[in-house]
C-alpha cells in the first residue's frame, strides 16, 4: 500500500472527495490480485465511495453536493475508493439521499444497493408478502444481511440460510422468522423436484445452493441470482423451469441504469432503519483492508465492513 500523488488520478468530470467506502466480495477478489479484474497497477480499489464534490463540470452535480458512487468498474478496471479522493464520471454518481450520511450509505454499499435491485425484480415478477416465504442465501453476509434486513421490512416472511448458526440470533434480530442451516442446501438432493417451500429466493451464494433451490420454488416463483460466493457452475435440470414455471433473474448492479438508481437508494434509506444499518455494519481503517479482504473471500465476515477512508 503507498500514496499516489493527486495529479495521477484519472480524468473526470466530477471529484468527490471520499470520506467513506465499503468491502465487498469483489474488493476481496481485487485485494488478493484475483479474478482478472485489475488490467494495470497501480490500482486503487474500492467498488463504493461515498463524499462530497470537489470540483465538477457535470451538469447534475456542483460543488459541495454529497454523493454516493458504486458500479461502473469504478475500483475494478477504474481507480476506486479506497482513497482520499475519486474522479469518475457524474453519470455514475448519485446524491446522497435526505436522511443517509455517508457512512449508513457506505453500510448500504453494493450489498445493499443489490439486494435492492433483487426485491424489485422480483416484485415486478409479481412477489408480494402474500405469496409466502423468501428464502435469502449466503444470508450473513453483506447482500445477505441487506437482503434479510430489507425482506423483513417490507413485511415478508424470511428464512435466513446461513453456514454460521453463531450468527442464527444476528439475523433473527434483522427480521429473519427462521434459520436454514446452509448443510440442509449444499448437496443434491437426486431429484429435479422437491416440495415448493419458497415464494422467491435472493441467492447470493450460487453453485450446488442456487441448483438445489430452483427445485424447492413454488409454481411460478421466482430466485434473484446475484453471486457465485459457492461456486459459479450451476449444475441443474430445466424440470423445475418446465413443471413449475419458475424464473431465475439475473441481478447485475454494475450497470443498473443510472436513471433508475435513484429510486433504489431512495427506497433504501425509507425502507431499512437507520439502527438495522447500524447493527449490520462495522467499521474499519485503510490498513486493516488487506487482512479482510482474504477474510471476505473465506466467508468469515458477518454483515458489511464500512472503510473510513481517512483512518
Ligand atoms: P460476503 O462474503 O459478505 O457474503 C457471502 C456469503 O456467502 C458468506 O457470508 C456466506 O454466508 C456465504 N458463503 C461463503 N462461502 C460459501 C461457500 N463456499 N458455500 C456456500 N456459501 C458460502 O459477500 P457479498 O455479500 O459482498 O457478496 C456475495 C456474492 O454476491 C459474491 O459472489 C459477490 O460477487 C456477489 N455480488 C454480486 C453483485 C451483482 O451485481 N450481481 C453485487 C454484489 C455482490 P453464510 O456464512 O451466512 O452462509
Amino acid at each position: 500500500m503507498r500514496e499516489l500523488p493527486i495529479d495521477s488520478l484519472p480524468e473526470g468530470d466530477v471529484t468527490v472527495a471520499v470520506s467513506h467506502s465499503s468491502l465487498n466480495y469483489k474488493d476481496g477478489l481485487v485485494l488478493n490480485g484475483l479474478g482478472d479484474l485489475v488490467k494495470t497497477y497501480p490500482h486503487v480499489p474500492g467498488i463504493d465511495y461515498a463524499g462530497t464534490v470537489l470540483h465538477s463540470t457535470h451538469a447534475d452535480f456542483a460543488k459541495g453536493d454529497q454523493v454516493i458512487g458504486t458500479g461502473f468498474r469504478v475500483g475494478e478496471i477504474r481507480w476506486g475508493g479506497y482513497a482520499q479522493q475519486v474522479s469518475v464520471s457524474g453519470d455514475w454518481l448519485v446524491g446522497l439521499p435526505a436522511g443517509l450520511t455517508p457512512q449508513r450509505a457506505m453500510g448500504l454499499g453494493s450489498a445493499g444497493f443489490t439486494a435492492g435491485i433483487a426485491l424489485r425484480s422480483l416484485e415486478a415478477h409479481g412477489l408480494t408478502p402474500q405469496r409466502g416465504e423468501v428464502l435469502v442465501t449466503g444470508a450473513a453476509g453483506g447482500v445477505g444481511s441487506m437482503a434479510v434486513a430489507l425482506l423483513a421490512a417490507r413485511g415478508y416472511a424470511v428464512v435466513a440460510s446461513t453456514g454460521r448458526s453463531q450468527h442464527a440470533d444476528y439475523l433473527m434480530d434483522l427480521g429473519a422468522s427462521a434459520i436454514l442451516p446452509r448443510d440442509q442446501l449444499d448437496k443434491p438432493s437426486g431429484k429435479p423436484l422437491e416440495s415448493g417451500r419458497w415464494a422467491a429466493c435472493i441467492d447470493s451464494v450460487g453453485g450446488a445452493v442456487l441448483a438445489r433451490v430452483l427445485g424447492q420454488v413454488q409454481p411460478g416463483g421466482a430466485v434473484a441470482a446475484i453471486g457465485l460466493a459457492g461456486g459459479a457452475t450451476l449444475e441443474t435440470s430445466v424440470i423445475p423451469f418446465l413443471l413449475r414455471g419458475i424464473s431465475l433473474l439475473g441481478i447485475d448492479s454494475v450497470f443498473y441504469p443510472n436513471r433508475e438508481r435513484r429510486a433504489v437508494w431512495q427506497q433504501l434509506t425509507d425502507t431499512i432503519p437507520h439502527a438495522t444499518i447500524d447493527a449490520i455494519t462495522s467499521e474499519a481503517a485503510m490498513d486493516e483492508l488487506l487482512q479482510l479482504g482474504g477474510e471476505i473471500l473465506r466467508g468469515n465476515i458477518r454483515g458489511r465492513i464500512v472503510v473510513d477512508v481517512n483512518r
